[in-house]
């Protein structure tokens, strides 16, 4: 390899690394993305060059088509279907190392064997690994898009079963490294890869979803670095183990928000199994406020917290909230948000919705750091959010989510709920915030109460 090739590689490296460090946060999220996207942009280059036959032609096709198609789809998509789209992504992703794996691998036909070596198990993984992942990828953005049930689906002897198939990958993994070529081998082996994503995704509920994402998101990073050790292609594997180092930490810190291990979201088919939690219902009735009576209390407020879920973001309430938030500010009320780190359906999705809205990053206070300023807040207001604020997890051993950190808003001398009903959220309980003596329901879209509170202040 000429050396220029290997600086630009660990330029890239550099540079892929600065970028996943500036992701971290939202201050610094666009130029993170910037500087990944010149990394792989100098990876390309260098890669080709040392191609020795190249259609250029194919490739400025290939490169204008998806990047046209990409463009139209990032642009194009809501803030609520992001796991969808990753979850294509990472399908596609898995897709192409286990065609490289193929490619690798019939081009040896007719070579003698010398025996199991770097390059055959190398061979194996991409297309045990990009094959499953590829599948499961596409069931779960199946199970988000609507087009399969999100229920978890389950049979007895289920575990048995696919812990059977993935004793089988293995061993026709191993088949595959250590014969010589065999094409029965290699159809059976992607057969199988293809089946195992299908078996062990279907199990799942559609709430777990981005979790399985997250995962399938890692295993499309260790698909593509097996992937480089058969290309020989040191930019491959850093940045496939980058993602899948990544993609690893990431389902860690989404399982330790909802205080659930892997294997729990894995095997436990949640979503079934909390339905019937669901049946533990409170006698009590709750409060219901209209904004108008609402608004006289944040009139006499001097501190207000918001406290955003998933339904801020169905509705698209980014910007009523900001609006509100304007309003009361005007008013000499101090206001900030807090952020669970599991609010919503994916990591970050509070801080990207509400970075859309130009909300100041200083307003957004995470969970530990606002937990112990909630007793001082006149009015904590509950935007669309459910589990993340259900005290049920601090107190009751027999719910489901007993021991997720939540973030303490009952312990605001006002609390305000705006949801439509009073239905259940992710996790299919009741929440007994709803009917204690300083919470008040707010019945209704949020986006058109939080922009009808706004109008009820402006008239007081
Ligand atoms: P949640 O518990 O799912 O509750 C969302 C609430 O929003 C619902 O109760 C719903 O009530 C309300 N809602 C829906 N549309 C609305 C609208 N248009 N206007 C007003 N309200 C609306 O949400 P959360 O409190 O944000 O908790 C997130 C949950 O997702 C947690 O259980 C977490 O473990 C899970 N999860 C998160 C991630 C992640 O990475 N963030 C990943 C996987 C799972 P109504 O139907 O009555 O309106």
């Amino acid at each position: 390899m000429e050396a220029w090739v290997s600086y630009a590689y660990l330029a890239a490296a550099v540079l892929f690394i600065l970028g996943i460090k500036g992701l971290g946060s939202a201050r610094t999220a666009r130029t993170g993305n910037a500087l990944a996207a010149t990394g792989m942009l100098i990876a390309i280059i260098a890669t080709l060059s040392l191609a020795r036959v190249v259609r250029f032609e194919l490739i400025i096709a290939g490169v204008a088509i998806g990047g046209v198609i990409g463009s139209i789809l990032a642009r194009r998509i809501e803030m609520t279907a992001m796991p969808e789209m990753v979850a294509l992504f990472n399908g596609f992703g898995g897709a192409a190392s286990a065609l490289v794996g193929v490619s690798e691998y019939v081009a040896r036909r007719g070579a003698p064997f010398e025996g199991a070596d770097m390059v055959s198990t190398a061979i194996v993984l991409s297309l045990l690994i990009g094959a499953l992942t590829f599948t499961g990828s596409l069931i779960a953005f199946s199970k988000l898009q609507g087009l399969l049930s999100s229920q978890p689906v389950t049979y007895p002897g289920q575990q048995v079963a696919n812990a059977l198939i993935l004793l089988a990958a293995l061993t026709l993994g191993v088949a595959v490294a250590t014969s010589p070529f065999s094409e029965t081998y290699l159809i059976l082996l992607v057969l199988v890869a293809l089946a195992l994503g299908v078996l062990a995704v279907l199990p799942i509920g559609g709430g777990d979803m981005p979790v399985v994402i997250s995962l399938l998101n890692s295993y499309s990073g260790l698909a593509a670095c097996a992937t480089g050790f058969v290309l020989g292609n040191a930019g491959l594997v850093i940045s496939g183990s980058l993602v899948g180092a990544s993609g690893l930490i990431l389902t860690k810190l989404m399982c330790e928000g909802m205080n659930r291990s892997l294997p729990n979201v894995l095997f436990s088919a949640f979503g079934k199994h909390v339905e019937s939690a669901a049946g533990g219902e409170d006698n009590r009735t709750a409060r219901s406020f209209t904004p108008e009576d609402a608004a006289i209390i944040f009139g006499n407020a001097q501190r207000c917290v918001m406290v955003p879920g998933y339904g801020l973001a169905v509705a698209q309430a980014q910007h009523a909230v900001q609006e509100l938030a304007d309003t009361l500010e005007e008013r000499g009320i101090k206001v900030s948000y807090a952020i669970h780190p599991v609010a919503g359906r994916m990591p970050g999705h509070m801080n990207v919705l509400l970075a859309e809205a130009n909300v100041p990053y200083e307003q957004l206070v995470e969970m530990e750091d606002i937990n112990p300023e909630l007793p001082e807040a006149d009015v904590a207001l509950v935007i669309g959010a459910n589990d993340v604020v259900n005290p049920a997890a601090r107190t009751d051993e027999d719910s489901p989510i007993y021991g997720m950190p939540i973030l303490d808003v009952d312990h605001a001398k006002h609390v305000f709920v705006i949801k439509r009903s009073m239905n259940p959220g992710f996790a299919g309980i009741q929440n007994p915030l709803f009917f204690n003596e300083n919470t008040a329901m707010i019945f209704g879209d949020a986006k058109n109460v939080l922009l009808e509170l706004v109008g009820a202040l402006k008239e007081s």
